[in-house]
């Protein structure tokens, strides 16, 4: 058994890991540690973050710097993922890596990383308080006064709301409103009016949400 497949991928997330040798591409193109020809370089200075490598095309960590290319989907590390693919997304804060399998990193400008660095990086820089959306939520459902509504679609609205401020932000403002109010109380047929009190009181339930959620974004 190869001594990386029993590993956790999230505890590779976790902890303090290095970075092989090229794996980061400053805008331009040129490798982030290629410069000074040592070894592993540290993402962020004052924290020390080092963490491994991973897949461009499926944000797989590789788990072993031995490791030449994915195990889950065959591509070869550092290679730029196949046009023909979905690229995954960050389960944080819901951005697709773009065509080259990076994102623009959260922390150091130009530089561009793979997933696995993007999501360590929300350590320091997190979309919004989630310690405190957690300590609402009741099994896959989050409790929103005294209403409730499925938390996947309820965050993801958080997330995504607080930049995307035009209709897609209106749609999902009022789809998560008419799932707490309409279907949870008179069935997914019934008809609910947008000016009738409990409607307006769950939607100002789920502004308010919002607005405390930003305040843990950095
Ligand atoms: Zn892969
Ligand atoms: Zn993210």
């Amino acid at each position: 058994m190869e001594p990386w497949s029993t590993r956790d991928p999230l505890a590779i997330l976790m902890g303090p890991r290095v970075i092989p040798t090229g794996t980061d591409l400053l805008a331009d193109g040129r490798a982030t540690d290629g410069s000074d020809g040592h070894g592993p370089v540290t993402v962020t200075g004052s924290k020390g973050l080092m963490i491994d490598t991973a897949c461009l095309q499926c944000g797989t960590p590789a788990g072993s710097s031995l490791a030449t290319f994915c195990r889950r989907c065959g591509l070869p590390y550092g290679e730029r993922p196949r046009a023909d693919v979905e690229l995954p997304s960050c389960p944080i804060c819901y951005q697709s890596v773009d065509d080259d399998g990076r994102l623009p990193s959260l922390d150091r400008f130009g530089l561009r990383v793979d997933l696995v660095r993007h999501r360590a990086e929300h350590d320091l820089y997190p979309v919004g308080d989630d310690d405190w959306l957690e300590t609402m939520r009741e099994g896959d459902r989050i409790r929103i006064g005294r209403w409730s509504a499925p938390f996947d679609v309820v965050r993801r609205y958080l997330v995504t709301g607080q930049v995307d401020a035009g209709r897609g932000r209106a749609l999902a403002h009022d789809a998560i409103v008419n799932a707490m109010t309409q279907i949870s109380r008179w069935g997914p047929n019934s008809l609910v009016f947008g000016d009738q009190p409990e409607w307006a009181a769950a939607r100002a339930a789920v502004s308010e949400l919002m607005e405390r959620y930003a305040k843990g974004r950095r």
